[in-house]
């Protein structure tokens, strides 16, 4: 899965705690360790392979998006902690990007994938995956506003 639907599920789930416990400690202390967790089920879901100018489009653009939104939040750090952690297997498996951007030069590694089965989207759904977890960071911004 691409790292936006993984920063915003990460995102959802601190925010959630921090809705629940109304402590910002405690969703660090907590939705942080959850937000790691969710990648690996998420990576259930098989997004379709994006062309470079998709990856840009869908998943770049987005990140830049998020990264305006954490600034608008009041709440900087515990968005991008958010992000990080979402992202984190990821971030260690494709070696923080290069593997996607450079494909030749750097091999992705396994150590915390085993994924071999999963739910496959279309290119269509894998569009519509990185969309709506834009417009649910939004939501997520939003309630942090108000915290
Ligand atoms: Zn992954």
């Amino acid at each position: 899965m691409y790292s936006n639907p993984h920063a915003t599920t990460g995102l959802a789930i601190t925010t959630a705690t921090y809705v629940i416990t109304q402590d910002e400690s405690l969703a660090f202390a907590i939705g942080i360790p959850l937000a790691i967790a969710s990648h690996y089920f998420l990576d259930y879901l098989i997004e379709s392979h994006l062309s470079k100018k998709e990856i840009i489009l869908y998943d770049i653009v987005p990140s830049l998006i998020y990264f305006v939104l954490a600034l608008l939040s009041g709440h900087f750090w515990l968005m991008m902690a958010s992000w990080v952690a979402g992202t984190l297997l990821d971030l260690i498996d494709k070696k923080l990007g290069l593997t996607v951007l450079f494909p030749k030069k750097f091999k992705t590694l396994r150590f915390l994938h085993n994924q071999k089965n999963g739910i496959r989207f279309t290119l269509k759904q894998t569009k519509i995956a990185s969309v709506v977890s834009t417009i649910i960071t939004i939501g997520m911004m939003l309630v942090l506003k108000q915290l």
